[in-house]
């Protein structure tokens, strides 16, 4: 029987990768069964771009999403100003790489990230707020066939994942 790998957002299993250098770890048991039984392949995408930890935090500009930025829409950028866009479009390539490299059907990954949020993004006036829609390496993702669920859908993607 061939098992479904996960790609997972390397903040939800602890690792300090955040902008503000902090991790994010999600404690569920179904994650602590994916580690055992070697389902879960980790990435960060916005380290795989070239970014550095601790780093300024980035949104996506004018409440657009990342298939907008996939398309050359909508940019990234960070709060300082900086543009950000094409180290978030290579590690979303990156992602899928590495996702397509270890046989990854589904991801799990943190929601409201410019790069991993797939339920909301902040709409890039870092003023707290949010709507609905995918970051870059979602979309991508998306895009690619991989079933991408948010840290908020645990129970659904173990669902998913009892069904596969
Ligand atoms: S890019 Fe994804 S994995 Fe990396 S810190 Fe942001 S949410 Fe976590």
């Amino acid at each position: 029987m061939t098992v479904s790998k996960i790609l997972i957002s390397a903040c939800l299993l602890g690792h300090a990768v955040r902008y503000d250098g902090k991790g994010k770890p999600l404690a569920h048991p179904a994650i602590d069964q994916w580690r055992e039984e070697g389902r879960l392949v980790t990435i960060c995408p916005e380290l795989a771009g070239g970014m550095s930890v601790p780093r300024p935090p980035a949104e996506i500009e004018n409440g657009m999403t990342g298939a907008d930025v996939l398309a050359g829409r909508a940019r990234v950028v960070e709060i300082t100003g900086g543009e950000v866009t094409e180290a978030f479009i290579a590690g979303a390539y990156r992602a899928l790489e590495f996702a397509q490299a270890h046989g990854c059907t589904h991801a799990l990954l943190i929601d409201g990230s410019p790069s991993c949020g797939s339920g909301f993004i902040y709409d890039g006036s870092f003023a707290g707020k949010r709507h609905a829609g995918n970051g870059v390496t979602a979309a991508l993702l998306e895009n690619a066939g991989i079933i991408v669920r948010s840290d908020r859908q645990m129970d659904e993607m173990v669902d998913i994942l009892a069904r596969v």
